[in-house]
């Protein structure tokens, strides 16, 4: 049909059919026959922007990111509607998985979102000020979520220090997709509730040189665990105490509103570990709650090997009566 001179296609029931179908096999991850489905598809309606949209949603799942932008662009290119597509979107992520500045500029910006105009010389677009939020590692495996820094829309820094079984480490930045699968609120101490989105990871984006460490520490009170992780900030790294940071999830409950540790602004434990099943109605353990202090702590450290045994040192020197470390292990 045709109005005000804009021809209005709709697409036939055969590229209705082979887009169900390619769905179908991408929840199967069957991506080469999906692929050859939805390029028949695009032969079909190559006007209609869906057709693209869809091949650059299926270039993103397989991190074909050359693909992914070429197939987005076009996908944009066909779009009658200005601020908020998802396209732009998903432009966005395979534009900053290739480290294409401008392009990514460009979407984020068409996106409807305000990108400040030095950005650093790269021109990656640093400074859009999006805040903290939560981002889950290994969504398809041993999913675990921590907490982080958005340096732009796709990409987060990762300020927790993930568990030895993720495999992952402090300082790695992530890129995440766009829409977020769970919430975490924090009560902050005016009372307000702030949420936070969890985004789900997609890939590695840069790794981060700084190893884990784990360690068994003694300190009397929770201000003697505090010191230590003070002490870690201080020298630009991260202890975390993993005996009160860590809560078990099961994946419903990851995917949900969940609240988060009261915080103070800067604290935003606990992070969560995937756990198979929901433990009945009492709901999952909340690390550390309602108990006493237990002196014995289990630690991970994020800093260098020439740096973590003086910072475990110094902590044990400022207060030996009541701290002290062992079992000491690079772990990841
Ligand atoms: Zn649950």
């Amino acid at each position: 049909m045709r109005i005000f001179g804009k021809v209005r296609h709709r697409p036939s029931a055969s590229w209705r059919q082979a887009t169900d179908r390619a769905f179908t096999l991408i929840g199967d991850g069957r991506y080469e026959d999906a692929g050859a489905l939805l390029t028949r598809a695009a032969d079909m309606e190559p006007w209609l922007s869906e057709s693209w949209f869809n091949l650059a949603l299926l270039h993103k799942f397989r991190h074909d990111w050359e693909q992914a932008r070429a197939a987005g662009l076009r996908a944009v290119a066909l779009l009658d509607r200005e601020a908020g597509a998802p396209d732009w979107w998903n432009v966005g992520i395979a534009a900053t998985a290739l480290q294409d500045w401008p392009l990514a500029r460009r979407a984020w910006q068409a996106y409807g979102l305000k990108v400040p105009g030095e950005g650093s010389p790269s021109g990656e677009p640093l400074g859009m000020a999006l805040g903290s939020a939560a981002v889950r590692l290994s969504p398809e495996g041993e999913a675990e979520v921590v907490w982080g820094r958005r340096l732009d829309p796709a990409r987060i820094e990762v300020l927790s220090i993930p568990l030895p079984s993720s495999g992952r480490r402090w300082g790695e930045v992530v890129l995440h997709d766009g829409v977020p699968h769970g919430e975490r609120t924090i009560l902050s101490a005016d009372g307000a509730t702030r949420a936070y989105p969890v985004f789900d990871e997609i890939e590695l984006w840069a790794p981060s040189p700084v190893p884990t460490w784990v360690v068994l520490l003694e300190a009397a009170s929770e201000a003697d665990r505090d010191a230590l992780e003070r002490l870690a900030a201080d020298a630009g790294f991260a202890a975390e105490d993993w005996s009160s940071s860590v809560r078990l999830l099961c994946r419903t409950c990851s995917e949900s509103r969940m609240p988060s540790d009261e915080g103070d602004g800067e604290h935003l434990d606990p992070h969560d570990h995937s756990e198979p099943g929901h433990p009945g109605p009492l709901g999952h353990r909340t690390a550390g709650s309602g108990s006493l202090w237990v002196p014995e702590r289990e630690c991970g450290i994020a800093a260098p090997s020439a740096l973590v045994r003086g910072l475990l040192d110094g902590w044990v020197a400022d207060s030996p009566d009541t701290r002290e470390w062992r079992d000491l292990e690079e772990v990841c």
